[in-house]
């Protein structure tokens, strides 16, 4: 398949897989069958990129597939994407842990330059050539293709921590560099979670035999991995992730986009579509930032997702509201851009904790202090984010109340 980053290209995806979105799903998610001839799984829906993007939302994707199937037979598909708001959510409310893997990585890399040893074997491993076929397989086919299922990513990570016993934050940064949908919650946290630093004490063991059962329909047979740990104690780190309140952006009164003002599109929200704007903006601006995921080389298709989802978004953006439109690239000066077009006021979808809101809040602040920035969350976020305060649980019971709250019925 090709990920064209398109709203419509998502779009289409959406309704490609929705008949297949209930018992389907649930029966057969956990296969990794390879990648097609066409590159489009038939097992799961592979909409991370879109979602990511922004091009498409989690409240489109969940009211078509109850559109289609009922609450209960979507049940599992339903709750997967549940699991990203709840990691957003739970982010939000320990942005420390962001902080803590941004140090703890970039000591990492900066050992890799001083250990011969260790830099090897780094290399070995995100280069594929471990000697362990199932891993080495996943290697390749995350930096050839820019996307691995889901369980390929916890055999993966459990093998990198507890069998080649490498540093989490280097291959959660592997991960970030190539994966096209790379998330600063879902991706640090589910590497915590297989580490044992997510849910206390529960470590993910990735197994010789679990391997081969749920890779067996691979066109080349099941993938080998001879030689893993069989063991996985928990890590450990000296810091304290305490919980913060969550401050959300209060709902923008129908009058807040009375004055002019400059919509701004990002990695996470590149299309306007989604933020259901009360009045068209007068300026448009796009701010990819993917080369901030980290301080080594982004991977192609990430790099070409994140920029491609911005550029279509506000292409389509312009010509909707028939106005202007600008790149904000890294080295420009907002404010200068701003200026020329006659504007102080944006709006902007809100910035997540991660990369993108550390390489655009500097810039943005003083717009934000200044009470010129329309802060635009959206409702499912703004209605499950208070229930993300420990683990999963604490979200997935209020599922049902939520749709509900937010009107997603299908
Ligand atoms: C180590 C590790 C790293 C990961 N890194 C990322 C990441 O950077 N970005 C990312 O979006 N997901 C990440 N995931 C979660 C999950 O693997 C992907 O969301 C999923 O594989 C995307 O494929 P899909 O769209 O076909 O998912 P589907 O199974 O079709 O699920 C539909 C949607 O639900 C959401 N979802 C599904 N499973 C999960 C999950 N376990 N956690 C959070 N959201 C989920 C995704 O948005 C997905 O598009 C990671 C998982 C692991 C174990």
């Amino acid at each position: 398949m090709h990920f064209e980053p398109t709203r419509a290209a998502g779009l289409a995806r959406l309704s490609d897989f929705l008949p297949r979105a209930g018992r389907d799903y649930a029966n057969s998610r956990n296969y990794d069958d390879g990648v097609p001839e066409d590159g489009a799984r038939r097992n799961v829906s592979q909409l991370s990129p879109w979602l990511h993007a922004g091009l498409i939302d989690e409240g489109e994707v969940l009211d078509a597939v109850l559109a289609e199937h009922s609450p209960r037979t979507a049940e599992k598909f339903i709750s997967e994407v549940f699991w990203r708001i709840y990691f957003k959510g739970y982010l939000e409310q320990r942005p420390g842990i962001w902080r803590g893997f941004c140090e703890q990585r970039d000591r990492s890399i900066g050992e890799l330059d001083d250990n011969a040893g260790l830099r090897r074997a780094y290399e070995e491993a995100t280069g594929g050539r471990t000697g362990i076929e199932a891993f080495d397989h996943w290697a390749r086919e995350l930096v050839e293709t820019g996307y691995l299922h889901n369980h390929a990513r916890m055999w993966f990570a459990s093998i990198w921590i507890f069998t080649l016993k490498l540093d989490w934050t280097l291959g959660a940064d592997f991960f970030l560099r190539h994966l096209m949908d790379g998330d600063a919650a879902s991706n640090t946290l589910s590497w915590r979670w297989v580490g044992g630093l997510h849910t206390t004490g529960k470590t993910y063991l990735a197994r010789e035999s679990n391997i081969a059962r749920y890779t067996a329909n691979m066109t080349a047979g099941p993938l080998e991995a001879q030689g893993l740990a069989s063991e996985a104690p928990a890590l450990s780190e000296g810091e304290e992730y305490g919980r913060q309140g969550l401050a959300l952006p209060d709902r923008p009164a129908r009058d807040a986009f009375d004055a002019p003002y400059a919509l701004i599109l990002h990695d996470e929200a590149a299309s306007h579509v989604p933020l259901a704007l009360p009045r068209p903006p007068d300026l448009v601006i796009g701010a990819p930032r993917p080369e901030a995921r980290s301080s080594r080389e982004i991977g192609s298709h990430a790099r070409a997702f994140a920029r491609g989802a911005v550029e279509n978004g506000l292409a389509e953006a312009a010509d909707t509201f028939g106005c202007e439109r600008r790149m904000w690239e890294m080295s420009d000066d907002l404010s200068n851009q701003l200026a020329a077009a006659g504007l102080k006021r944006i709006a902007i979808p809100f910035l997540p904790t991660g990369w993108i809101r550390d390489a655009l809040m500097p810039e943005l602040a003083p717009i934000f202090e200044q009470g010129d920035a329309i802060d635009l969350l959206g409702d499912l976020d703004r209605a499950t984010w208070p229930h993300a305060k420990a683990g999963f649980f604490g979200v997935k019971k209020k599922i049902e109340g939520v749709l509900a709250e937010v009107g997603i019925t299908g």
